[in-house]
């Protein structure tokens, strides 16, 4: 196994410790920040390839820079692991890509599926809100109905005493003109 720093590690001959790990993976995170620059002259950035040919290979690669709306870089291109990908490593890489790849569109899928549920359950709430404002129209125009009932009620008093009153002044006006007769 060889390590950024140009120090290399058998882990075949190293038992495996806590230390070693640790002395593993600080190597790994120690050796992102190369040195290396681009035709820019910038530090580079370490992407990995997903090619048939180098599956999983990193290389280093310019990180471009935004001008304005634009995004910039050259073509800086070096390879970061120096042996290639061989044999039935090749293959155990693209088949993990693949599985990778199935899953993200699998979570994408779902997240579409959920979004739409919300987006249904957003419109029944909708529905709600209508149902209670109906119920409330409902109660409004029930209101107005017996209103109207009352308002009946109180003309056709009206009405009774209207005629009471006429028949009364009728029977007076009579009684009058009887009486002016003698
Ligand atoms: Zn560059």
């Amino acid at each position: 196994m060889k390590l950024a720093k140009g120090c290399t590690l058998n882990l075949e001959t190293q038992p495996l410790t806590l230390q070693t790990i640790k002395f593993v993976l600080g190597a790994i995170s120690s050796s992102n920040d190369n040195v290396v620059a681009c035709d820019c002259n910038r530090p580079t950035k370490i992407v990995r390839a997903w090619t048939r040919e180098n599956p999983g290979r990193r290389f280093l690669s310019c990180r471009g820079r935004r001008v304005g709306s634009d995004f910039e870089s050259c073509n800086f291109f070096r390879w970061y692991d120096v042996e290639k990908p061989h044999g039935w490593q090749n293959l155990a890489l693209l088949e993990a890509w693949d599985t990778i790849r199935e899953q993200k569109e699998e979570i994408a899928n779902l997240r579409e599926q959920v979004r739409s549920v919300n987006h249904v359950s957003e419109n029944l709430e909708i529905s709600s809100e209508l149902m209670e404002s109906m119920k409330q129209k409902n109660e409004e125009c029930e209101a107005l109905k017996i209103e109207v009932l009352i308002l009946k009620e109180r003309s056709s008093v009206l009405r009774n005493v209207l005629v009471a009153s006429s028949m009364g002044f009728a029977v007076v006006f009579g009684g009058m003109m009887v009486m002016s007769k003698y």
